[in-house]
């Protein structure tokens, strides 16, 4: 091939050359070429010697670094070990001791099978394998660069030590980050193995100092050191199992969200994936309670029959896919769900999330995945005429103690005020996680007492998200048929332009279904005959005017999804004409009632866009503030 003077063409196209012989690729470069896809930086390196002392049935792990792992890795197991006849085998391509068959690849259970990391990695660095068997006298190393094998000393177990990584390869070298940018991706690297084998103790020196050190123990122990009390605190347990499939994990409240996706782990049968499908799963879980571009905190377990997962789809096993990818979003979607509906209130923790109370919220989560409300509770709250999430929980009337009142129509803040009856005394208080309301300020917000300290409840945000969740209810229990309303005694009529009057025209049903009976009077005028059972207290001009702009903008003949989502958006529309207006002033009974249908509304703690409803600040924070020592 002639050189291109490199004046004439400065970006050469690739060119067709003459013919040249088909040739082998040597074991070297073909390795090397491998390591293209399997080692990208330092913590790939760091992924997989752990994955093998991890397959190894290592108890213990230890990493040190030098360098952000550029200069030097050493990863030290105390598992099985190799015997030295097969020292070189482990570094050779394609040779595993994992799988012999095909069968074997697909139930495979270790986190290696492909058998060419070692190789891959000692392509592209000094690497050196020293390792002891159970009944060996002593240790051998095999120095992969040279073949070396020499007698040496170490307990049972492996070392691997990968030195200069791409020293041959200098293109790769460039592509690396700062020290402190590779290390971090190692401790990632390190962390996620970390959080899928609770009962493995793991340590990480760099340059000679211990940067990180997790000790074996319980899986709650281990999520609590990894992510941190803060996560803990303000995070749900889920559990689920759905035939070959099982899940559980934890999945953060709204209020630990974060801006970039760095606290999502989800892991399928102990390896870490990243999975779009799974993702997805928990995005819609958390659909009308994260604002914005917020990415969801959490971490979630699946196990699944290995014959139903595919592992071998990419080089870094980062990515599998499922045999029924329909089950798995399901089953993800509505263990996330349901650990989201259940409010913090319920479960009495707080704010403060070094407090003992959140520590015993958690324990007592831990030791019962799937805890309902507490007794105490359950019985105050028994009320009659309940809405449907009272209803479900609460035990039925006792005979000896009946309805004292009964509400006229469902809903309405002052319906309810009159049966609470401002009755909370200082046992109340014990028993309600959102304790007995005090007062209201800035026409906005209701001040409570708890055992916890002061409450303090975006009033509008908290009764929005309530009667929000009280129509979707309504809307679900009744399937296909309208949600129940209220004729008007003096019909309302109002001026509407020609866009509203054609969508009242076309979308008479869907307003029909929704409550609203709503009809022509004159070409410029629309007129209301009925409300919304639900919306006693909602202006009916406006509520008509918001729906009818929501149903303009929503596409005709979407996928169901669509039309579900849709009719979310109209349902939380309404929620918001429905729900108590700022200055409005409150009696202590409307606030207590609007408190207790809080402690038993789903998703009690934020409003339909995601902000909070609430906040606790506990009494060591009053203290702190007048700097009282207690
Ligand atoms: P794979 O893990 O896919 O089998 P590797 O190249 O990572 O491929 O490792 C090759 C083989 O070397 C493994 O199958 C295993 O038998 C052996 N091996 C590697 N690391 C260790 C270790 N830390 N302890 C015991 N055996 C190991
Ligand atoms: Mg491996």
């Amino acid at each position: 091939m002639n050189p291109t003077p490199l004046a004439a063409a400065p970006n050469p196209a690739p060119r067709a050359g003459p013919i040249r012989r088909i040739l082998e690729l040597p074991d070297e470069l073909v390795s090397q070429i491998a390591a293209g896809e399997v080692v990208e930086r330092p913590a790939s390196v760091v992924r997989e010697l752990v994955d093998n002392a991890l397959d190894a049935g290592a108890t213990q792990i230890t990493l040190r670094l030098m360098a952000g792992g550029v200069r030097s890795i050493v990863v030290e197991d105390d598992g099985c070990g190799i015997e030295p006849q097969d020292l070189p085998l482990a570094l050779k391509r394609h040779a595993t001791s994992k799988i012999a068959s095909l069968a074997d690849l697909e139930s495979v259970t270790t986190m290696g099978f492909r058998g060419e990391a070692l190789a891959a990695v000692a392509s592209v660095s000094d690497l050196s394998l020293t390792s002891r068997t159970a009944g060996a006298a002593h240790a051998w190393r095999l120095h992969a660069r040279t073949g070396e094998l020499q007698a040496a000393a170490r307990a049972q177990g492996s070392t691997v030590e990968v030195d200069e990584l791409f020293f041959s390869t200098p293109a790769r070298r460039k592509f690396l980050k700062t020290d402190a940018t590779e290390l971090a991706h190692a401790l990632d690297a390190v962390r996620r193995h970390a959080l899928a084998r609770p009962e493995v103790g793991f340590a990480v020196w760099h340059e000679g100092r211990l940067v990180a050190q997790w000790r074996a123990g319980s899986e709650l122990a281990r999520l609590a050191d990894v992510l941190g009390a803060d996560f803990m605190a303000a995070s749900r347990p889920l559990q689920a199992e759905r035939g070959p499939l099982a899940l559980h994990g934890r999945a953060g409240q709204p209020e630990v969200a974060r801006a970039r996706a760095d606290m999502q782990y989800v892991f399928v049968n102990g390896r870490f994936v990243r999975d779009r499908l799974i993702s997805h799963a928990v995005r819609s879980a958390y659909e009308d309670q994260l604002h914005g571009a917020r990415q969801p905190a959490y971490v979630l377990f699946l196990r699944i029959a290995p014959e139903l997962v595919d592992v071998n789809v990419h080089p870094t096993k980062i990515e599998v896919r499922f045999r029924d990818g329909r089950a798995v979003h399901q089953a993800v979607r509505f263990a996330v769900e349901d650990a989201l509906a259940a409010t913090r209130a319920t479960l009495g923790s707080t704010r403060d999330t070094h407090s003992a109370a959140a520590d015993a919220a958690i324990a007592a989560v831990a030791a019962a995945p799937t805890a309902a409300l507490p007794r105490a509770w359950q019985a105050s709250l028994a009320l009659p005429e309940a809405p449907p999430s009272v209803r479900e929980s609460a035990p039925p009337w006792p005979a000896s103690d009946p309805p004292r009142r009964t509400p006229q129509g469902s809903g309405g803040l002052a319906a309810w005020a009159g049966l609470l009856g401002g009755a909370a005394t200082s046992a109340d208080t014990a028993a309600w996680p959102l304790g007995r309301a005090v007062a209201q300020i800035g026409g906005v917000y209701v001040l409570a007492e708890n055992q916890q300290g002061l409450v303090v409840v975006d009033m509008h945000a908290a009764h929005e998200r309530i009667v929000y969740e009280r129509l979707k209810r309504a809307a679900q229990a009744g399937g296909e048929r309208p949600l129940p309303a209220q004729p008007l005694l003096i019909p309302i009529s109002f001026a509407a332009t020609a866009a509203e009057v054609a969508t009242a025209e076309a979308e008479a049903d869907t307003l029909h279904a929704l409550g609203l009976d709503v009809s022509l009077l004159s070409a410029t005028t629309l007129v209301v005959r009925s409300r919304p059972a639900a919306l006693p207290d909602a202006d009916l001009a406006e509520l008509t005017r918001s729906v009818l702009a929501e149903l303009g903008s929503v596409e005709a003949g979407g996928a169901s999804r669509l039309v579900q989502r849709a009719r979310d958006d109209i349902l939380a529309t309404m929620a918001c004409h429905g729900a108590v207006r700022a200055n409005r002033r409150l009696t202590l009974e409307e606030m207590n009632a609007l408190l207790r249908e809080m402690e038993t509304t789903e998703r009690a703690d934020t409003c339909n866009h995601g902000r909070p409803t609430w906040r606790q600040v506990t009494m060591k924070e009053l203290d702190a503030l007048f700097l009282r020592g207690r």
